[in-house]
């Protein structure tokens, strides 16, 4: 209950959100003004890029060079990008997709191997195929810094190759840390199983492309990387065979029908591009910034724990504060304007712990007392000065509530 009261008291206290320091990039950063601009520019103009007439072709015109520069900036050729209408929209196409076309082929097919660490939109996807479907999934483990451990997917791929997919994450949205996906692929390619990754956190952060890993299917997202909401796309490998999860006008080459949003589209191609080409300035200010940010909260806090892996994305720093609620964290600090992650969800008032800390094994207490900051490419040293001159009084005024709550 504490939980929902936290949350009702800081929605009052904290309606102007003009002034927050914003420390949640993983979860949206905010729009670049080039693409900004190139959405509101294309509001102002009419058509469907369906259409056969003059202002149809000229919305065609403006979708095919995004999906080029989409196609450029994550390693693909054009034709293999399916745009859709969200990140999550791209994992259930890829989940569902592949699986019914892998089963309608050979139904023995009726194995996925996943994460216990992907996001829900992979997870839930997969779990429904499992509940409806009559598929069979094998969520292999990670260790305490939520790395795949390799070894036991290849060996469940070795036991019985009869595998409709592989969908593994690039790079963990609660902690950060990198998959081990070169041989993840190296291993389903063996036996002609094609592999998914959900890149949606990784496209833009680090360096990667379609072509190079070999990939069959990888899912991005435009909010993520300074495009607008509501945009996204699934990469799909030439040749590879998908059955549609959204049935219609036929766009998308049958595999994802829906009049196109010309706008978003054109503003993700800005954005995809914008994102590619100053990836490596933007990464190493993340880094160092993340590096700054780390060191000074843990100055602030000693006995916190920072999690994740050095082979992380740069903009995630993510902590475990021993004694404390996340949720309170969470709410104690964007009452002081600051505004952060768990990952877990507070739901009916009941905090739950986040699925990908329980899996690198940590206990439900310590999944439940962590919180993410995520950095941006608009984040500066002043968010997290904004952070570290707070964060030493949240923390412990959220140990005192913790301690007031059990008694
Ligand atoms: N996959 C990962 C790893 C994410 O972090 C997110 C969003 O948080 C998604 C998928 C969902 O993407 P979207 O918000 O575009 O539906």
């Amino acid at each position: 209950m504490w939980c929902r009261k936290l949350r009702q008291e800081s929605w009052r206290a904290n309606l102007d959100v003009a002034m927050s320091t914003y420390l949640d990039h993983a979860a949206t950063t905010p729009m670049s003004d080039a693409a900004r601009l190139a959405m509101i520019d294309e509001l102002g103009n009419l058509g469907n890029a369906s259409s056969l007439h003059a202002s149809g072709r000229r919305s065609r015109k403006v979708v095919e060079e995004a999906r080029e520069a989409i196609a450029s900036a994550v390693g693909a050729t054009p034709g293999e990008i399916v745009l859709t209408g969200s990140g999550t929209e791209a994992n259930n196409l890829a989940v569902k997709g592949l699986y019914w076309k892998r089963i309608q082929e050979d139904p023995a097919n009726n194995r996925i191997i996943s994460s216990s660490i992907e996001h829900h939109a992979v997870m839930d996807p997969i779990q429904w195929l499992v509940d409806h479907e009559g598929a069979e999934v094998t969520w292999i483990s990670v260790n305490d810094r939520a790395q795949l451990n390799v070894e036991e997917l290849v060996a469940e791929i070795e036991r019985d190759p009869k595998v409709a997919l592989v969908s593994i994450m690039f790079a963990n949205n609660e902690v950060g840390t990198l998959q081990p996906l070169v041989r993840v692929i190296e291993a389903a390619h063996k036996y002609g199983i094609p592999v998914h990754t959900d890149a949606v956190q990784a496209f833009g952060k680090v360096p990667l492309s379609f072509k190079e890993l070999d990939l069959d299917a990888m899912t991005i997202s435009g909010h993520k990387i300074g495009g607008p909401l509501g945009i996204g796309a699934l990469i799909v490998k030439k040749n590879l065979k998908l059955t549609p999860v959204l049935h219609g006008g036929g766009q998308e080459r049958d595999i994802r029908s829906g009049t196109l949003d010309t706008p978003a589209i054109r503003a993700l191609g800005v954005a995809a591009t914008e994102a590619a080409e100053q990836l490596t300035e933007r990464a190493l200010r993340m880094v160092e910034l993340r590096r700054e940010l780390t060191a000074r909260v843990l100055a602030e806090v000693p006995d916190a724990r920072a999690n994740g892996d050095e082979l992380t994305l740069p903009g995630i720093a993510h902590f475990t504060f021993a004694g404390a609620e996340g949720d309170a964290l969470l709410l104690l600090l964007d009452a002081q304007g600051i505004e952060s992650s768990t990952g877990s969800a507070c739901s009916a008032g009941v905090p739950r712990p986040s699925h990908v800390l329980l899996a690198m094994g940590m206990s439900e207490v310590d999944a439940r007392a962590s919180l993410r900051f995520s950095l941006g490419f608009s984040s500066t040293s002043q968010d997290v000065d904004a952070l570290v001159s707070v964060i030493g009084g949240v923390v412990e005024r959220a140990r005192k509530a913790g301690q007031v709550s059990k008694r």
